[in-house]
């Protein structure tokens, strides 16, 4: 099926959305309908190779690709992940699962899509004729910037230029990408957060006299965030997976279902969750955990979106956003499919920083949706918690996850077996672990090598080899800066 814009308009084949990653109103792609799967077709998952479950799912979902051309480009997408399974679940308690999603070449969830994405841009220029180089912009709050770099890197007639928010990164994330190899690799440290980032980006993605000025010299830009739809229909997949394993192995009964909670950001991952849910995957709730940049949380529980507040660094830096795009597909759905509706709640939070879903929106979306948040200190204790309780050991991000899943089930009455979405491997981000775990700390690679010690969970190769690369990219720019900037590193 062809997919449709959040702000109206008329459809568009998958391969078109994915080749320009955001429409040109400024809205975003959606499927246009989504298949139902059978709790036949469901279950037969589980008998399959990962990679197999993923080609299944995608062509139902990629409209004008073939089902041949989405199994060769998937069967290569997960050939380089260090776990058979590729996206295992893993029990840590009675009723309580992991759903580890860590297991690429960057040790973020991101490479579940971003390893796929340039083989279905490839395609995506092809069927579309264009010959022009693809020009990858890139804004990232850490873990989606070396996914990208990873994915595109030497990937002939594209190029990928991440910005990253100065100092808004832990040590590794900063160093996995600056010192990217390959020829088509650009990144570039802005002196503004995240979302100055994203924003910049979406701002030149609709501004005619920049693509002109790429156009001439031969470039045609797309998005490798998850406003890309290419980002978000490989992830869906994944979620079907881990149902189909689950219940294979009883944790879970289709009758019953289960509940996701997951670490969100930009809400693409657990956007993911309600499109698979909609498919007919048996989940019951969607828990959205936030950190303290709980603009989401506060979303879910009142119905008014309000970016008008404090934006704070925390050791869960992939979730401090404060606009968070992936919503607008969600509010699209909430609204009926209503264009306008979601058009004007989107020029409501670019003039005001707010809108307001209203009471009866609001209780529709409270059905499946529930949201809450947690700082910094729990997020630590949490860490600990679960470690000395569980002997598992969870990355920052994820511990917000947990953390929120433990006060939703002593809030409430529901103890329906849980699904905690783990984001990244808890070695990107050793240093906070370490110290939260209750070890004495270090620098990121004398704190990776603690950590080892202490858990008997090995350093990831790729973790250890960064100490000893060259840092290639150095470049840093102002808010202002940025099309110069892209324009400078592409010349
Ligand atoms: C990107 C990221 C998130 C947030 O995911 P969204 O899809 O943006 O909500 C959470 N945790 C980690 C480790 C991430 O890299």
């Amino acid at each position: 099926m062809p997919c449709c814009c959040t702000r109206g308009g008329s459809s568009t084949a998958s391969s078109l959305a994915i080749l320009s990653g955001i429409a040109p109103n400024g809205g975003l792609y959606v499927p246009s309908s989504l298949p139902k799967l059978s709790y036949a077709d469901q279950v037969s998952l589980a008998d399959l190779p990962y990679a197999d479950r993923a080609a299944r799912i995608l062509s139902g979902l990629l409209d004008d690709f073939t089902a041949d051309e989405v199994n060769t480009a998937v069967q290569s997408a997960y050939l380089h992940f260090d776990n058979p399974a590729v996206a295992p679940v893993v029990q840590i308690r009675d009723n309580t699962f992991v759903l580890e999603l860590f297991h690429g070449p960057t040790l973020a969830f991101k490479d579940m899509a971003l390893q796929l994405l340039p083989r279905l841009m490839a395609l995506s220029a092809c069927k579309n004729k264009e010959s022009r180089d693809i020009s990858v912009l890139v804004a990232t709050s850490g873990d989606t910037g070396k996914a990208a770099l990873e994915g595109f890197k030497d990937v002939p007639g594209t190029s990928c230029t991440v910005f990253y928010p100065l100092g808004g990164v832990s040590d590794i994330q900063e160093l996995q990408m600056t010192t990217t190899g390959g020829a088509n690799t650009h990144v570039i440290g802005l002196r503004g957060n995240f979302d100055d980032a994203q924003s910049g980006l979406k701002r030149l993605f609709v501004n005619p006299g920049f693509i002109s000025r790429m156009s001439a010299s031969g470039k045609v830009i797309s998005s490798a965030n998850s406003i890309n739809l290419g980002r978000l229909l490989p992830q869906i997949a994944y979620y079907f997976s881990a149902c189909a394993d689950l219940q294979k192995r009883g944790g879970i009964t289709w009758q019953n279902g289960i509940n996701v909670i997951v670490p969100t950001g930009n809400f693409g991952n657990i956007l993911a969750a309600w499109y698979a849910r909609l498919m007919g995957a048996p989940i019951k709730k969607l828990i959205c955990a936030s950190n303290r940049n709980s603009v989401l949380a506060d979303f879910i529980k009142t119905g008014c979106y309000n970016s008008n507040r404090t934006f704070y660094t925390t050791i869960s830096p992939s979730m401090d956003i404060l606009v968070s795009s992936n919503l607008e597909r969600l509010l699209f759905d909430l609204s009926g499919r209503d264009g306008q509706c979601v058009g004007k709640w989107m020029e409501d939070l670019a003039s005001t920083g707010r809108f307001d879903i209203g009471p009866d929106r609001l209780r529709v979306m409270n059905e499946v949706f529930v949201g809450d948040y947690a700082d910094d200190s729990a997020t630590r204790k949490a860490i600990d918690r679960v470690w000395r309780e569980d002997r598992y050991l969870f990355d920052p991000h994820t511990a917000v996850a947990e953390e929120v899943l433990r006060q939703y089930r002593s809030d409430t009455s529901d103890q329906t077996p849980a699904l905690i979405i783990a984001t990244a491997s808890p070695y990107k981000f050793s240093a906070d672990v370490l110290q939260a775990a209750g070890f004495e700390g270090g620098n990121a690679f004398e704190s990776a090598e603690r950590l080892s010690e202490a858990t008997g969970i090995p350093v990831p190769l790729s973790i250890r080899a960064l100490r000893h690369l060259p840092v290639r990219h150095s470049a840093v720019c102002d808010v202002s800066g940025m099309e110069a900037a892209i324009l400078k590193a592409l010349e």
